[in-house]
């Protein structure tokens, strides 16, 4: 039989903890963020009953028809790259935005923030090895737009993310974890701002992240199993 989600939350758990403990910090610095998509309801239920509360939807309309089929403690983060037409739903389904990839798309949250009386959380994604496959601000383009988005008064901007490029050994991540730790120092001291924290680490290398100061970690697959499909859509819901 596979390991059931709560066993699969159990050693997720004490990984966190391990690698914590490594690099000599707290383990309750560390946010674990259980990516539900292409989830069903039925899993994100049975994790939730094993008392993990924070979950990470990149689909916005994946969220949407979810949520309301599950507890309302929950706390969802998106977690993926967000149009500007889906910012008001978003805004009102999530509780931070992990990936505010341009100023444009700041600007846009700044904006329905205002309207909506909210000061939503945001990571700022940051491409660091410059692929022209994903999104995020090239670490220059940041720090030269750095004090437009900080003008954004809506936004509280608390730290940076990254999806690094996958590598087989997740040792070979290391750098970029460490590239993204020092981006932060970096802007924090120049713009005088905190950026407490950094979303990075991913099933297959989040202990190596841990280990460079993540304070979020998107763990999907070591949860859940591999997803089946895409996205989950309320047509496919069991009944
Ligand atoms: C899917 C996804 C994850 C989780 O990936 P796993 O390898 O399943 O842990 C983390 N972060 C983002 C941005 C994702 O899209």
């Amino acid at each position: 039989m596979n390991p059931s989600i709560s066993e699969n939350l159990s050693a997720l758990r004490s990984q966190i903890a391990e690698a914590a403990a490594k690099a000599g910090r707290a383990s309750d610095e560390i946010e674990l963020v259980a990516v539900s998509k292409a989830q069903p309801p039925e899993a994100i239920a049975e994790a939730v009953q094993a008392g993990q509360i924070v979950f990470g939807e990149n689909r916005v309309q994946e969220a949407q028809a979810k949520a309301p089929l599950l507890s309302s403690r929950i706390r969802w983060h998106f977690i993926g790259h967000l149009q500007s037409n889906k910012v008001r739903l978003a805004l009102s389904l999530f509780e931070r935005i992990h990936g505010v990839d341009s100023l444009d798309l700041a600007r846009e949250i700044d904006r329905l923030a205002a309207e909506a009386g909210l000061f939503p959380k945001v990571l700022l994604e940051v491409n660091l090895a410059r692929e022209s496959s994903k999104h995020g601000f090239d670490p220059e383009t940041l720090r030269a737009q750095m004090e437009a988005l900080l003008g954004l008064e809506r936004l509280v901007l608390d730290g940076l993310m990254a999806i690094p490029p996958f590598t087989p050994k997740a040792e070979d991540s290391r750098p970029r974890f460490a590239a993204l730790r020092e981006l932060r120092e970096r802007l924090a001291t120049e713009f005088r701002v905190p950026l407490p924290e950094l979303s990075m680490g991913m099933s297959h290398d989040f202990p190596i992240a841990i280990e460079e100061g993540a304070t979020f970690v998107r763990v999907g697959t070591a949860l859940f199993g591999e997803r089946k499909g895409k996205a989950w859509k309320p047509e496919n819901a069991a009944s």
